[in-house]
């Protein structure tokens, strides 16, 4: 429910309705956000919007939203699907317009305003958002039209939408009595306290686990830089004269690749592994408590187990779905892992080691088999992958020849920083489609790693179109000089992109459907990954910058080959940790309370996974993800849209690549259609069957490619 409203409407609604609202309530016209933006496709204002816009944006448009949302649970008339299900889909204009460029800016151009402004407005939207999902009248009206979507009339999107609206309702308690509701409330106020404590224990387990070395020598390996770091880091604790080496959130340890000193990489270890397995910040009975208290509220809600509840919402529907693709990669994942423990011993061996190869040397011999047998030297790739070549010879040529769209800049529309470009993408037929923004270069206030968001989404409903942007941090080139960038940037342009795709081409009645869940949203970027090395794709950007030369082939199948690197490892150390989520969260609710070790012990023996060398990437202890953060039985998502997408990719494989009738098929079929439609039915639709995990194994390099 992110949208718009008829302003006049709303107005005359609430004067109707309402005493008169005092005037300060009215946002003054010279407001950027009062009114829908005049420019092209509703861009933003950029050259209009001060800071100091959007509090009182925001106060202006939850305001207005909860007298709309309280005007269609109050409405005297019998629920219908225009005045209830498309009123809601209406609702909230304004603050869906001042959301959009807030929070995109927050992440890509933030300062301290926003950042307060933010601190601000988060709790206050939480508890709009909560107001609207728990009002009691505004689902009656909901739940009744449910119960008779057959005889609306309505097409499947309108019935899909209903569908979707209940879920979102019963999801959030809707349907409980009062009691159950109280219960329900403390048990969601136990959980975000225990997650929280989580957090905070982790955090201090990490930096309390650093490891202090005594002796320099013990250092050999690392680099100056790092071994600087070290010491900076001591002086930080009051350890002056020693070095620290602090502890990454991984099981792994990436300094672990450099340490030549065995002991000291086993003391590493060690102590990354046993960060909240006792001693001060023991994480383990907070791990049992929110394990049993997840349980007990998938039940409140009526579902059997805690993965049944947050999967219900997936695409992947069911915990039994998640683990079959999970345990289907187990055996070729732990085989690669093994053959490649078996290369690295001999590694050990030919330099006379005399030791076995343990987790704790994993790091430090798997990157001298890289070495010897991967190496790929960035300095001599990148002056073949220049930034304008690899975006639009490459990434805008692949779409081209693809879907048929074509690009136009447009320095017309205003940005909000002199970096930022901007293009009219033009569909097949000429027609305008789209407004698609990017914002490549690192900046001091911009967050970092890529993203895609949006600016606008499309609805027919509301009349709107596409405005997307994407994010990324590549270095800035001194001026004049050639933005050169790395193979993994070039792949991340493709990566970001098919998500831009994914929103452009999106093409459905009602905002409510198009956000996809998180075991779907990847699926389109992950795909457009792969046509970073088709060879018609690459040949027409991996030029010389300055000479215009291909790529040599030599270094193209580097690239190839080096993929395949230590996959077995990563594979097996992701899927372990995916399947200890699920293990966790399928716990039924009158289980006993698991003692950690041993619960982790066993479902890992029980998935076949339990190789000493590979251990999960994080162990529940310190398992952020699921114990103090938002992926609680969702971390098999990933690697779940990566089979899709791999999957996918098989399709246009067999049926000819690079083509515009494959291009649109899979446009028409799934990128057009945001979340209008149950997603397996829809991939099933696309590829004639349920998805397979092989693809994903052959691309990762865990079996042989079929003649
Ligand atoms: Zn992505």
């Amino acid at each position: 429910m992110r949208i718009p409203v008829r302003l006049a409407l709303a107005a005359a609604a609430l004067a109707a309705t309402m005493a008169p609202a005092p005037l300060s309530a009215e946002l003054p016209a010279s407001n950027p956000f009062a009114a829908q933006s005049p420019l092209f496709d509703q861009a933003p204002q950029f050259d209009k919007i001060r800071d100091s816009d959007y509090l009182p944006a925001f106060e202006e448009g939850m305001k207005q939203q909860r007298a709309e949302i309280d005007a269609i649970a109050d409405n005297p008339a019998p629920p219908t699907f225009e005045n209830t299900i498309l009123a809601m889909e209406r609702s909230g204009e304004l603050l869906t317009r001042v959301s959009k460029v807030f929070f995109n800016l927050d992440q890509s151009n933030t300062n301290e305003t926003i950042q307060k402004i933010k601190a601000e407005v988060a709790p206050k939207l939480a508890a709009h958002n909560d107001a609207i999902n728990l009002n009691p009248k505004l689902y009656a009206r909901v739940k009744a039209l449910y119960d008779r979507r057959d005889t609306l009339g309505l097409d499947a999107e309108g019935k899909y939408l209903i569908e979707r609206d209940r879920v979102g309702f019963i999801r959030s308690g809707a349907e409980l009595s009062d009691a159950d509701k109280a219960v329900l409330t403390k048990l969601d106020e136990e959980e975000s306290t225990l997650t929280t404590r989580f957090v905070d224990k982790v955090l201090a387990a990490t930096n309390t686990g650093a490891v202090v070395v005594d002796d320099r020598k013990k250092l050999a390996g690392l680099s100056e830089g790092d071994v600087a770091a070290a010491a900076e880091a001591a002086k930080e604790r009051n350890l002056e004269g020693k070095w620290v080496l602090a502890l990454q959130n991984t099981t792994q340890q990436p300094v672990l690749g450099s340490l030549t000193d065995r002991a000291l990489r086993q003391r590493v270890f060690d102590a990354s592994v046993k960060r909240g397995d006792g001693g001060a910040d023991d994480t383990r009975e907070i791990v049992a408590r929110l394990s049993e208290l997840r349980a007990q509220k998938a039940k409140l809600l009526g579902f059997p187990t805690y993965a049944a509840y947050v999967l219900d919402d997936e695409m992947a529907r069911t915990p039994q779905n998640a683990l079959k693709l999970m345990t289907d990669i187990v055996p070729a994942a732990t085989g690669k892992a093994n053959g490649e423990a078996a290369r690295i011993q001999k590694q050990i061996d030919s330099e006379k080691g005399g030791f076995t190869l343990t987790a704790a040397d994993w790091e430090l011999y798997s990157e001298k088999v890289r070495k010897a047998e991967y190496d790929l030297d960035q300095a001599e790739l990148k002056p073949y992958l220049e930034l304008d070549r690899v975006l639009q010879d490459g990434v805008f040529f692949a779409a081209n020849q693809l879907y048929g769209i074509t690009f136009k800049p447009r320095p017309d529309l205003p940005v909000y920083q002199p970096d930022v470009r901007v293009w009219e993408v033009f569909d097949a037929d000429g027609k305008s489609l789209a407004l698609y923004y990017g914002d490549y270069f690192q900046r001091s206030n911009k967050s970092g790693g890529a993203w895609c968001d949006s600016f606008v989404d499309q609805s027919r409903l509301l009349g709107t179109k596409p405005v997307v942007v994407n994010n990324t941090n590549f270095t800035k080139p001194a001026p004049g000089a050639p933005a050169l960038i790395s193979f993994e940037n070039a792949t991340t342009l493709f990566h970001e992109f098919g998500h831009a795709l994914h929103g452009m081409f999106q093409n459905v009645n009602y905002p409510t459907l198009a956000a996809t869940p998180r075991d779907f949203v990847e699926f389109p970027s992950q795909f457009n990954e792969h046509w970073a090395l088709e060879p018609a794709v690459f040949a027409h950007y991996a030029k010389h910058h300055a000479t215009g030369a291909p790529m040599p082939d030599a270094l193209v199948a580097k690239i190839k080959k080096a993929k395949t690197f230590n996959q077995g490892y990563m594979t097996t150390e992701y899927v372990a940790a995916a399947l200890l989520d699920l293990a966790w969260h399928t716990l039924p609710p009158d289980a006993p309370k698991p003692e950690v070790d041993a619960f982790e012990k066993a479902a890992l023996a029980r998935f076949q996974i339990a190789l000493p060398d590979v251990p999960p990437r994080y162990h529940s202890t310190y398992f952020f993800h699921i114990f103090g953060g938002g992926y609680a039985a969702g971390y098999y998502g990933y690697m779940w849209a990566e089979v899709i997408d791999d999957d996918a990719w098989s399709w246009f494989k067999e049926n000819g690549g690079l083509t515009r009738k494959n291009g649109q098929r899979f446009r028409d079929m799934i990128l057009s259609r945001g979340h209008s439609e149950d997603l397996a039915q829809m991939y099933r639709n696309f590829r004639g069957r349920d998805p397979i995990v092989q693809p994903l194994l052959e691309e990762r390099g865990l079996m042989a490619r079929p003649k």
